[in-house]
């Protein structure tokens, strides 16, 4: 059965943190803050498959407050999402997404994420889209407090039961 999930995430701007996206870092003045990495386009991602899945979402296996698992990649993330895939007899078709930010430029770093988030779930890079807008300079992402990033990902479920 063939099965779609979206996801969205946000992580504000801190400073003193590098700033990781789609498990590269981005050269800026800031980075995102979190638990984790602050990788939203990766939780996003991680997000979208899970629910494609009709599974928990990543708040549910990676708490917030657990801290045996502060400052972990988020492409460990994905690459825990892509077991719970496996153990479901589930394959994944393709991940859309689109990041939102007032800056850095995105786009010239799509090619390394696409590659890194490909190398975490198992896939190649062509089935990974990654796209960026800007917020026109409205609301939080306009005035540069953070980043946001949504995802859909489609993927082929042996077994819908959860
Ligand atoms: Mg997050």
């Amino acid at each position: 059965m063939q099965r779609c999930g979206i996801g969205y995430d946000v992580h504000r701007f801190a400073e003193g943190r590098p700033l990781i996206l789609g498990g590269v870092e981005i050269p800026h003045v800031q980075g995102l803050d979190g638990h984790s990495d602050a990788d939203a386009l990766c939780h996003a991602i991680a997000d979208a498959i899970l629910g494609a899945l009709g599974d928990h979402d990543i708040g549910f296996y990676f708490p917030p407050g657990d801290e045996s698992i502060a400052g972990i990649s988020s492409l460990e993330i994905l690459r825990e999402v892509r077991r719970i895939a496996e153990r479901r007899g589930a394959w994944i078709h393709n991940i859309d997404s689109t990041v939102i930010a007032e800056a850095p430029k995105i786009m010239p770093h799509a090619a390394a994420m696409k590659a890194a988030i490909a190398g975490a779930l198992g896939l190649d890079p062509h089935q990974i889209g990654i796209k960026a807008t800007t917020n026109e300079m409205m609301g939080f992402i306009g005035r540069r407090e953070g980043i946001a990033a949504m995802a859909v990902a489609s993927v082929e479920v042996r077994d819908d039961r959860f």
